[in-house]
Formats: structure tokens, sequence, C-alpha cells
């Protein structure tokens, strides 16, 4: 049924987002190794007149009545996305792009982003959403080679929302934006689906349409490049990287243009000479980053790449022992994979003779992940509890604090971190979920506990696109509230039913 969904919205769809990057990630790393025969900045570097690198003015959102659409439409897509994609809900990988984007976003756009998810796929690719959700694949992590060059891709899509790329097409073509979400979207859980369904699903949304909106989606994409490049630099990311990254991504293309098979989409791609000519030349002219911003950056890649390998196990217990002598990073996944195995022992003599800042973050909830695989909780919970007091926002240690508190019976402590979490964020499916283990763990009062959980898991059901499953779920807690009256938790639950129908009844 899914697949049957993909492929109609596929063909329905006009084309594929102009700004999408959708690259094998194996080719790409084959082609790295190789110097290009091509000349790929043939054309002459056009002049850029200084003024263009002045800082953007900050764009104070649309109409409400857009901004209220927009909304409903990233939503939406968060719901698809959560239903059809294997994601990374790692919380230190979530809070570091989720802090990096946030950065930047907040130099050209009031609105916060609504949501980042990280989707577990080799493939090269991210992808916006009006509303301010911004997808990115592991494949595009682990393919850069700075932590810049990851933010380079984020920063252009970042300006693609702030330049209002996808109302402008809603202006000038009537209904052509919806459709193009549902083929960009259809196009991204395709490609998770499977590769070859994916290609048929492409070639199959290539229209006439799609050709003709090429030259503008050109114009887009340089804009998104130019403003990208700016945000990056006043967020304090070298500009120069999303140049590097891109012309990357160019020798792949250029690749595949020798090629007889190449998916249609690629063809269309406006990934230009003259884009990239412009994006090199462009970022020639921001001053090259200082030398501790440049370690800064190395420290947090190291360990973003690393743990990235560690989850998505694209590294080997040796490659991690290996990597371990020189990298930080490859030595705090090697002690998470340590533990994994049941060799906490190991683990933790490694984490007391290493070099680690017991302050940083990742090294808590590293250390945290081994007690706790040795079942030891209350400690873990001693150690989440002394980083968490410095840095009592961070989403990240307020999860990890929470799941281990609740193993230890301290419920209400465990709840006063998380429900601060989904009142700010409704869809944050993750803070629901341990929201629901809480509750399933609580001992006093069972009745009110049990309905905080049924909400609690129909919350997740929702934001996982299962409708059905939420209704029943929410259903089954509006049965227990009636039973036992409180007035305030039934309206609670029925005002959260009609959100979900709602949701179910959506188009976009
Ligand atoms: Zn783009």
């Amino acid at each position: 049924m899914k697949m049957y969904l993909v492929l109609l919205s596929a063909l329905w769809s006009s084309a594929l987002m102009a700004h999408e990057i959708h690259i094998d990630t194996d080719t790409l790393k084959k082609n790295l190794g190789q110097s290009s025969s091509r000349a790929i900045f043939s054309d002459k570097h056009r002049k850029i007149p200084p003024e263009s690198l002045a800082v953007p003015s900050v764009v104070t959102g649309g109409r409400f009545n857009e901004n209220h659409i927009n909304r409903a439409i990233a939503e939406w897509s968060l719901r698809q996305v959560n239903d059809s994609l294997r994601l990374i809900d790692d919380p230190w990988v979530n809070e570091q792009i989720l802090t990096m984007s946030a950065q930047m976003n907040a130099q050209v756009r009031t609105q916060a982003l609504f949501a980042l998810p990280i989707i577990h796929d080799d493939n090269i690719n991210a992808f916006a959403v009006p509303g301010g959700l911004i997808g990115i694949n592991t494949g595009t992590i682990l393919s850069s080679e700075t932590m810049d060059e990851v933010a380079g891709v984020l920063a252009h899509e970042i300006a693609h929302l702030s330049q209002r790329h996808y109302e402008q097409r809603q202006d000038e073509k009537g209904k052509l934006m919806a459709l193009q979400l549902g083929g960009l979207l259809a196009a991204v859980l395709a490609s998770s689906v499977s590769g070859d369904l994916a290609t048929t699903a492409l070639i199959g949304s290539q229209t006439a349409t799609a050709e003709s909106m090429a030259t503008h989606s050109r114009d887009h994409e340089r804009e998104a490049d130019r403003i990208g490049m700016q945000i990056m630099s006043q967020a304090g990311y070298d500009a120069r990287a999303m140049a590097v990254f891109f012309g990357k991504l160019y020798k792949q293309v250029a690749h595949l243009q020798k090629d007889a098979f190449i998916p249609s989409f690629v063809q269309s791609h406006p990934l230009t000479a003259e884009r990239l000519s412009d994006a090199t030349s462009r970022a020639s002219q921001y001053p090259v980053m200082s030398m501790i911003a440049k370690n800064n950056h190395a420290k947090m890649f190291d360990k973003l790449s690393w743990r990235l390998k560690y989850l998505t196990k694209q590294a080997s217990m040796t490659d991690l022992k290996n990597a371990s002598s020189h990298s930080l990073g490859a030595k705090l996944a090697w002690i998470n994979a340590l533990s994994d195995d049941g060799n906490t022992k190991q683990a933790l003599q490694l984490l007391q003779t290493g070099d680690f800042e017991r302050t940083d973050p990742l090294v808590c909830i590293t250390h945290a992940h081994v007690l706790a695989k040795q079942g030891d909780h209350t400690q873990a919970v001693a150690v989440l509890k002394s980083c968490h007091a410095l840095y009592p926002e961070r989403r990240d240690l307020r999860l990890h604090l929470a799941s281990e508190l609740a193993q230890v019976g301290q419920t209400a402590l465990a709840l006063s971190l998380v429900t601060p979490l989904t009142n700010q964020n409704n869809h944050d499916r993750q803070a629901w979920r341990i929201t629901q283990q809480i509750h399933e763990k609580s001992t006093t009062n069972h009745t009110s506990s049990a309905i905080y959980a049924l909400h609690a898991r129909s919350q997740v059901e929702l934001w996982s696109g299962q409708y059905q499953g939420a209704l029943q779920s929410n259903a089954q807690a509006i049965k227990l509230a009636k039973q036992h009256p409180n007035l305030g938790l039934l309206s609670m639950l029925e005002s959260s039913k009609q959100a979900m129908i709602q949701a179910k009844d959506y188009k976009p």
C-alpha cells in the first residue's frame, strides 16, 4: 500500500524540488579520488559586486495565513517522514545538527526551525519544506569532510526557506507548489524504500512542466547559494566550504552525464558549471576562518562523524579501535560499541584513561551509557545530573536523564524534565515516547498514569502518521477518564482527538 502511494504521488507530481541533492555516495567517494579531466569551472569567473556580501535583512515572516498554511504543511511532512523513513533518533546527534542550523536560521528568519529529521540513508540528500522542516541524510554528513561542509548544505536549505522560494512558485504557478511538495516527499520516501523504485518514480515524474521551470529554479539555486554563504559566515562557519562540497557533488553529476542510464532528475538538476563558478568566486571573497574556529569545528566534526558511523554500524570494532589512537570521537564511539558488546569493564577503563573533558555532554552521555549497560542506573543518573546542571536547556541531556530517572523510580523528576519538551514542541516524538515509558513505570495513582501513558502513546502514533492507532489509544484514554471523572483531563483528551482527526484528513 505504501509503495503504491509513493508511486502514485510521484507520478502525480510535476517535478523533483529543484534544489534537492540526491547522489549515490559510493560513486561519489570513488570519484573523489580521481582528478576530473573535465574543466568544471570552465566559464570565466563572473565579477561579483562587493555589496552582494552585505548582511541580508531578517525576513519578518509573511502573512499570518501563509504562516498558518506552511505550519500545516511542515506538520504533515514530518508525519510522512516519520512514518516512512528510518531516522537517527540519537538525541546528541540531533542536538548538534539542530543547534548548528538554529544559529544559521536566526541570521535570516524570525521563526524557529520546525523540525530537523536526520534520515538514515547513505545517499547524499537534503531538502526543505515550507514551515521550517529540513531533512538531511546521514550520507550527506558522512560524505562531508568538515563541519562547515555540513553547515553549507543546511545553510542552502535555510536560504530556500528565508527567500520564500516555495511561496513564490505558488504565486506564479497556482497549485504547483503543493504538487511539487508531493513529488519531493515521494522521491525522498521512494529513495529509501528501494533504489530501483526511486529511479522509476523519478523518471515517471519528469514532465514538460519540470523543464519549463528549470530556469526559474536555477535562479533560486544561485540565490540560495548566495544567501546561504552569508548566513554561514555570519554564524561563524566557513562560507568557502559550501562551494567545496557542491564542487564535489558536481564532479559526480559530471561523471553521471557520461552514463547512458542517468536518472532524468540528474540531467535537470540545476547544479551547473555556471552556478558552481559563481559560488566559488563568491566564496573566495569571504575571510579565511581563524585557527581557533577551525580547530573547534574539527573537534565537533570528529565526534559527530564517528558517532554516526557507530550508530549506522559503518565502523567495525577494529576501525574504532584503530582510529581511537588519534581521534577522541572514535574513542568515544569505541567505548559505546564495547559496552553494547557487554565489555563494560574495558569501556570504563578507556573512559578513565582517556583525555576526556568530564563536562562535555557527549562524554557524560557515553559514560552513562556504559553504566546503564552495567545495570548501574543510580550512577548513570549521577553522571547525567552533573552534566545537566551545567547545560539545563539541552534536550539530549534531559531525555537521557529522564530515561535513567525512570529506571530508578524517580518518575516525578523524570516528568519535570520531559514535559517542557512536549509543551514546547508537541511534535517531539521521542520526548512523547519517554513520557509514555515514565508513566508506565509510575507506581502512584494507577488510573491517571494509565491515562497519561495512553495519551503519550497516542501522540507517538500521531506523529508517526499512524492515525488509526492514535485515535484508538485516545479512545481508550477517554474511556478510562470517563470512569474516573476528571474534567480537565477529559477536555484535554477531547481536543487532542479533534487535532488527530484534522491531521488524518489533512491534504497539502
Ligand atoms: Zn537548492
